[in-house]
């Protein structure tokens, strides 16, 4: 049970004037969104709809939009054209207003906004500031624990390490019970381990409290494995949307494609239609009869959890993976792959 905020309300926490329509299973949507700076359009047409409890990411190279679209709906800024609408309420423009943001959605921002004089402990703490004191201690120590920060309570903020100031940035941003979470490049800057910590930390946050999300990221890795749906932005535009696995295996064009992960491009067909397939769907076999592709080893790369063996006949190149180095350089390979594997664009 949340329990009554103590004083009033500030002014910007007041109900939202807007249509009452029945889309109950919708947060967050958009509308036609655009915006231009300058004479460059950063937005276009952008309609995207966040279902209660999604996680819906965002994946786009740099300078595709994505903070300025999280500006939006985070209502830090306005859009030129179009709306947005948080539980089918428009939201107001923000220019004009004293306040930015919005009392149930909450942004954080790549440059994550902490006190830096003030402990971890105490940068939760503020957001539930208004709480009885009791519910207070409790949050904040569900909170430390639950985001992996118990050890650092009491660092200052100023100190902690990129990982940890993320993690203490979500922790603080959930102790509010926001419905909807926006996160700039949660992963960014985060080497392996630190994203193993945040990804588990945020799953943990996740089944705690129901609360959507919009994530955006550049790295496909990130967007394939933390979305329930993934959104592609390019220049602006969002050109797919779908689960991970629609968009990883059915990409509707070659950008997407190469922004999911490694492709093969090959030329098929009388008319040399452009084919791609994902490395991991091509096996070697030891029956040249059943070979669909005959060529030499022509590099193998270690990846850790895998090798890659890059092949070549003199027209084409393919790679594929194996878990266990068996081939050498110049070796003689026959590939086989499901023919539903390759497919054009
Ligand atoms: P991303 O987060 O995907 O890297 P951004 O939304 O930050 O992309 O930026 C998209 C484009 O909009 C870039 O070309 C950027 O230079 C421009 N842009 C972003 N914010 C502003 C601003 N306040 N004024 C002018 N141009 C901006
Ligand atoms: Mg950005």
């Amino acid at each position: 049970m949340r329990p009554k905020l103590r004083p009033a309300a500030p002014a910007f926490k007041k109900k939202l004037p807007g249509p009452e329509m029945n889309k109950k299973n919708v947060t967050l949507r958009t509308g036609s969104v655009s915006k231009t700076y300058g004479a460059n359009p950063v937005l276009s047409n952008i309609d995207l709809q966040l279902n209660a409890g999604e996680w819906l990411g965002i994946l786009g190279e740099s300078g595709s939009g994505k903070s300025t679209l999280l500006r939006i709906l985070g209502r830090f800024v306005d859009a030129d054209e179009g709306n947005v609408f948080f539980k089918e309420e428009i939201l107001k423009p923000v220019s004009g207003e004293l306040i930015p943001g919005h009392e149930s959605i909450r942004l954080i921002h790549q440059e994550f906004e902490l006190f830096p004089n003030q402990t971890v402990e105490e940068n939760i703490a503020y957001s539930l500031r208004f709480y009885d004191a009791d519910y207070k201690r409790e949050k904040v120590a569900e909170l430390l624990s639950t985001a992996g920060l118990e050890y650092v309570k009491n660092q200052k903020a100023k100190l902690l390490s990129g990982g940890e100031k993320q993690r203490t940035a979500i922790a603080k941003a959930l102790a509010e019970q926001p419905d909807v979470l926006l996160l700039d490049e949660p992963f960014a800057h985060l080497d392996n381990h630190n994203r193993r910590v945040l990804g588990d930390a945020i799953e943990a946050l996740r089944k705690q409290q129901k609360m959507s999300c919009i994530f955006v990221t550049h790295e496909s890795a990130d967007a394939l494995a933390w979305s329930d749906r993934i959104a592609i932005l390019r220049n602006g535009h969002i050109i797919q949307i779908g689960i991970p696995q629609e968009v990883y295996n059915q990409p509707i064009n070659s950008y997407v494609a190469e922004l999911t992960g490694d492709i093969n491009w090959v030329e098929r067909g009388k008319d040399k239609k452009a084919c791609f397939i994902r490395p991991e769907k091509i096996k070697p076999t030891k029956h040249p009869e059943k070979s669909k592709w005959q060529g030499q080893v022509e590099a193998i790369r270690f990846h850790g959890n895998h090798w890659e063996i890059r092949c070549a006949n003199g027209k084409e190149q393919l790679s594929f993976y194996r878990n266990k180095l068996d081939l050498e350089i110049g070796q003689q390979v026959f590939l086989t792959y499901a023919a539903k594997d390759l497919r054009s664009i």
